[in-house]
């Protein structure tokens, strides 16, 4: 199934100190935290398909993993793993 998104997130896995503040915050529940750990041991959060750019997550990370992006236009991506960039992956 394809999912309407607004934008994409990077996520700076080595920065996440896996307090997962940012996983409640995401209102349309696109983030989830990964199974691997980074090199801090932690888990990080991963990105689904369905992002609307609303920074949320930007905004009460205290560590300042993620930059979001918006869209030109919205796209139809399938669901699962958006496969988002990931600075440290
Ligand atoms: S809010 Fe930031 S530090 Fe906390 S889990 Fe999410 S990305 Fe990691
Ligand atoms: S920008 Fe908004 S919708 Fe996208 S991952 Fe962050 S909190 Fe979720």
């Amino acid at each position: 199934m394809n999912v309407l998104t607004r934008g994409t997130v990077v996520i700076d896995t080595e920065r996440c100190k896996g307090c997962e503040l940012c996983i409640p915050a995401c209102r349309p529940g696109v983030l989830a935290m990964s199974e691997d750990v980074n090199g801090q041991g932690v888990h990080f959060p991963i990105l689904f398909a369905g992002c609307t750019a609303c920074r949320a997550c930007r905004e009460v990370c205290p560590d300042f993993v993620f930059e979001v992006y918006r869209f030109d236009e919205p796209q139809m991506i399938p669901d699962g793993d958006d496969d988002a960039e990931r600075a440290n992956a």
